[in-house]
């Protein structure tokens, strides 16, 4: 092992262009052109550069590079990068960090937005893993949340991601979407299920203020509070007997694909954000650049870019921070809490801090708790948002 590289981080890349906005979605991308996608893509490869040459000139670094376990490109539609886009930050990721041999290195695509020779380029650079976001298999659902695929593009976009020698892909499904049925969400798992991903996320659609989904929410049916809960139990049912292990309260996977990136978010793992609005944590600050791609660009641009001039929001942690993210993000995960390595990340016994809540918890039935490990019941888990907020310190 490389001993100059004694710190590690994650890292997520933001691609904030889409093809179209879908109708529920308030995350932070829009429509662009070719050279507004170009002009971006030189800028994210230079900050990559930029932060990764003051990172390893930093004391502890010798001028080694920090080493990277897994790398997530995510938006918008990074599918839309070309190859030689991909290229170019992929280049800047190498030179700058030592992106770990067996890293996985995960890529968001939509249905209909690469070609065969697009995967294969992405492979080539290392890519290993893809996330497709299907949200349902009915193509009045999709159309209806301003999806831009069809299910039959879906299918093609699968084939061809698997033709291309992708061994670990996953698959998003939505439910609670307007006018859904049980019925089509049980047809949206069972087609999913048959082409066998290796993981599969389901989310609850959230009505997001300002949305066009959010406007039209009156002439809208969504499915009532019972069903919501009729939907999660379906999931979980069709999915474990399918053999998949539900390892985060959203997130199934088969033996051995559970995704380590996000694992590590939950886990409080250090990571770096990269490109617009990204959010990162490193060293126990949280930071979260600017949304504003002009302000972005323009910056990196400059013969001597100011990186803190990215940075919109910077917030150090506080002991209390930090041991209630621990329980909002450890929790989420089937596997739960070390009450050991609690007491050893932060220097104080877990049962002094959240004993008596956890027992209060525990008699609820919502949390269990085993020796040193404590996690969410499945009861708990439908109603994590609920038991989650008692973590809370004053
Ligand atoms: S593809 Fe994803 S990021 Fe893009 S608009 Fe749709 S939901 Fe939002």
């Amino acid at each position: 092992m490389d001993t100059a590289c004694v710190k590690e981080a994650a890292i997520y890349l933001h691609i904030p262009f889409c093809v179209r906005k879908c109708a529920y979605c308030d995350f932070l991308s829009a429509p662009a052109g070719d050279d507004a996608r170009r002009r971006y893509t030189a800028a994210l490869a230079r900050q990559i550069r930029l932060v990764g040459e003051s990172l390893s000139q930093r004391r502890g670094f010798d001028g080694g590079k920090l080493r990277v376990p897994s790398v997530f490109l995510g938006g918008g539609t990074p599918s839309l990068l070309s190859p030689s886009e991909a290229e170019q930050v992929f280049g800047a990721l190498r030179e700058a960090f030592a992106i770990a041999p067996d890293a996985e290195i995960s890529m968001e695509m939509n249905p209909g937005t690469v070609t065969a020779e697009k995967l294969r380029a992405y492979r080539a650079l290392g890519v290993s893993r893809v996330s497709l976001g299907l949200q349902s298999a009915d193509d009045r659902l999709l159309a209806a949340i301003g999806r831009i695929h069809t299910y039959e593009d879906f299918g093609r976009t699968y084939d061809a991601v698997r033709e291309a020698g992708f061994t670990n892909v996953s698959v998003d499904v939505m439910s609670s979407l307007p006018g859904q049925t049980l019925a089509m969400h049980e047809r949206t798992l069972a087609e999913v299920i048959k082409r066998a991903p290796e993981h599969i996320s389901s989310y609850s659609l959230i009505l997001e203020e300002g949305t066009p989904l959010y406007e039209k929410r009156d002439q809208l049916t969504f499915p009532d509070e019972e069903t919501e809960v009729a939907f999660d139990a379906l999931t979980h049912e069709m999915l474990a007997a399918a053999g998949y292990r539900r390892y985060e309260v959203s997130n199934y996977a088969k033996p051995g694909y559970a995704c380590r990136h996000n694992l590590r978010y939950w886990q409080g793992g250090d990571y770096l954000g990269f490109g617009i609005g990204a959010a990162g944590l490193f060293e126990a600050v949280r930071y979260r650049a600017v949304t504003d791609r002009e302000t972005y660009c323009a910056e990196l641009e400059k013969a001597a870019p100011d990186l803190r001039a990215l940075i919109a929001e910077r917030l150090p942690l506080s002991l209390n921070d930090r041991m209630e993210e621990r329980m909002f993000l450890g929790l989420r995960c089937t596997e739960g809490i070390s009450k050991a390595r609690f007491a050893a990340d932060f220097g104080t016994d877990y049962d002094r801090i959240y004993g008596k809540i956890t027992g209060q918890l525990a008699a609820e039935g919502l949390l269990a708790v085993s020796g040193d490990n404590v996690r969410l019941t499945a009861f708990g888990m439908d109603v994590s948002n609920r038991v989650l907020a008692e973590f809370l310190l004053e």
